[in-house]
């Protein structure tokens, strides 16, 4: 035991905060400069430090340097200022800094699987150094938030979720997996790329894709056991439903951008119940775009009428309508449409513009996850205006630059009685003296607790009705004082007890449902979360 090893070591460095007795048990001494600082003066002095960079990918990579060198510091440092470092270890910043992974990447994060390790993925998980391993989060990445096909440098994306799960739902930091599949990418830009990390061809399809993907799950469970968690990220939608379906019958399989998302949008949606009054049942629904995120959020939607107001499925669903790149999805369209989007085929006649959609079909809410930015334009706020006292409208499009209007649009094209939210973040707005303070439907409010509570209960299934008790979770965090302000989500800085409540009402399905393998059932599952949470303070080395 070198103190130089534990100074590399980032799961055990402690840096300045090396105590001096430490420093003599453990060969320390001469390897730091004499000064002994608490981790919370570690904190500012970091905090301080990222300030200075004005370049968001500068605080990225000065935040995945400490991570490889403090990792307990990393973890405190997040979670005490998660919402200042949210969007700079997640999304906007992690979007450029996959952009730019080739370059940027210094010492190598997660696994690589590639197509050349067809046949030999058992052995290559088994050179991960951690056994313990509960989640892992996967992508291919064809789909890179709104950035396309990145390919092997996708990697940036299972590596930040990863930090997310930690800080912000508590699962330990080595029991977490991120896992890149490479079956190389039809990016060309990145195909030129002299420094791109990844298989120089174009994406393998078909039987090819299929067989290594298949290989990398059976190794999973092989090597981890059924109660490992595995998280499908941005994957491309025509792979993404299909996996989704297949391995949720055989895994504990989670897909963030259908799942995950449909479960934050549905949460925002029952708090904004709040304030326009009516069950779901009473509200009609138009989305911009029938993707991932669209149709899975339609899907929730009408299972929650389903469940709270006893709607027929198929009713239900006749109250939510879908635009896709084609116009209004209607039954005339429904041989060519595919299997995701024939659900949502309602009897009408074709629609081109979305303007003449709202004005035909009436919605009380407007949903944008088209990835197309400046969609919502003002005949289609105006429109929504017309029809609704308070018309919900919901820009969900990343990044801000694809937002499909600004909070400002939203409040000002309504006179300020929109009830509004996007995917990405917005500043308050003041409208005719009143600040409108608008909510970001951010994914991080969920797959974190959600995973947990899978986790702590010893899940081998994932079921629709524990999507439907997160969001409902996560509704009932929202406050009077929140709703008062426009907010139909919580702030971040109580992230840690809410994904503590989420997991609570998470496992509690769980065990309803008979898919706990953990028993006994604890008794207060608030306080047994809380109890599993990781907590990045430094340990005493004697
Ligand atoms: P996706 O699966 O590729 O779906 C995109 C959908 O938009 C498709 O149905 C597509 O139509 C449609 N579309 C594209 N251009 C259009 C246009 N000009 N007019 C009308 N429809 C158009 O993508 P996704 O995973 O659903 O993601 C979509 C967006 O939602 C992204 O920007 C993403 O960042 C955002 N998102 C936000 C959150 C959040 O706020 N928490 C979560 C997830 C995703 P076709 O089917 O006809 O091609
Ligand atoms: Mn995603």
């Amino acid at each position: 035991a070198s103190g130089y090893n534990l100074l590399r070591n980032p799961h055990h460095n402690k840096g300045l905060a090396f105590t001096d007795k430490e420093r003599d048990t453990h060969y320390l001494r001469g390897l730091l400069p004499p000064t002994v600082i608490s981790q919370d003066l570690q904190v500012k002095k970091f905090l301080y430090r990222i300030r200075q960079y004005q370049v968001p990918l500068q605080k990225y990579m000065a935040m995945m340097d400490l991570q490889e060198s403090n990792e307990k510091l990393f973890y405190k440092l997040l979670i005490e200022h998660v919402e200042e470092l949210l969007p700079v270890v997640y999304t906007p910043t992690v979007g450029e800094a996959c952009q730019k992974y080739g370059s940027i990447f210094r010492r190598p994060q997660g696994l690589y699987i590639s197509l050349r390790e067809k046949g030999k993925i058992l052995e290559v998980l088994r050179n991960w150094p951690e056994m313990g391993i509960q989640v892992i989060v996967v992508t291919d990445g064809e789909r890179i938030l709104g950035l396309g096909d990145l390919g092997c440098q996708g990697m940036g994306i299972p590596v930040g979720k990863l930090s997310l799960y930690s800080a912000l739902g508590g699962v330990r930091p080595s029991a977490c997996l991120p896992v890149t599949i490479d079956v190389g990418t039809n990016n060309d830009k990145l195909l030129n790329d002299e420094f791109y990390i990844g298989l120089r061809q174009k994406r393998a399809t078909g039987q090819e894709y299929k067989e290594l993907v298949h290989e990398f799950m059976a190794a999973v469970k092989q090597n981890y056991g059924e109660k490992i968690l595995i998280q499908f990220e941005d994957f491309a939608n025509h792979n993404a439903f299909d996996l989704l379906e297949k391995y949720g019958k055989t895994h504990l399989v989670f897909n963030d951008d259908i799942q995950g998302t449909a479960s934050v949008v549905l949460a925002g949606l029952v708090a904004a119940l709040n304030l326009v009054g009516g069950t779901l049942a009473d509200h009609k629904f138009l989305f911009l775009g029938a993707g991932e995120a669209g149709t899975g959020i339609a899907e929730l939607i009408a299972l929650e009428m389903f469940k709270k107001t006893n709607t027929p499925l198929e009713d239900a669903r006749k109250k939510i309508w879908l635009v896709d790149s084609k116009g209004l999805i209607v039954s005339s369209r429904k041989e060519s449409l595919q299997h995701f989007k024939k659900p949502w085929a309602h009897e009408h006649q074709p629609i081109q513009d979305l303007v003449d959609a709202v004005k035909d079909i009436k919605p009380t809410v407007l949903i944008g996850t088209s990835g197309v930015g400046r969609t919502f334009t003002k005949d289609v706020v105006e429109a929504m205006a017309a029809i609704n006292k308070k018309p919900i409208i919901l820009a969900l499009s990343n990044p801000t630059s694809q937002s499909e209007c600004t909070a400002e649009e939203a409040y000002t094209w309504t006179e300020g009685r929109a009830i509004f939210a996007s995917g990405s973040p917005f500043d308050p707005v003041e409208y005719n003296g009143n600040v409108f303070v608008p909510g970001q439907a951010n994914n991080a409010y969920i797959f974190p607790g959600f995973g947990l509570g899978l986790i702590m209960s010893g899940t081998i299934r994932v079921r629709d009705d524990m999507l439907l008790a997160a969001s409902e979770a996560l509704a009932a965090q929202v406050t009077q004082e929140n709703l008062g302000k426009g907010l139909i989500f919580p702030p971040f800085s109580n992230i840690r007890k809410i994904s503590a409540n989420i997991a609570a009402k998470v496992a509690a399905k769980a065990y309803e449902l008979g898919l706990a393998g953990r028993l006994p059932q604890p008794k207060d599952l608030v306080k047994h979360a809380e109890s599993c949470m990781y907590t990045p303070s430094y340990p005493n080395y004697r």
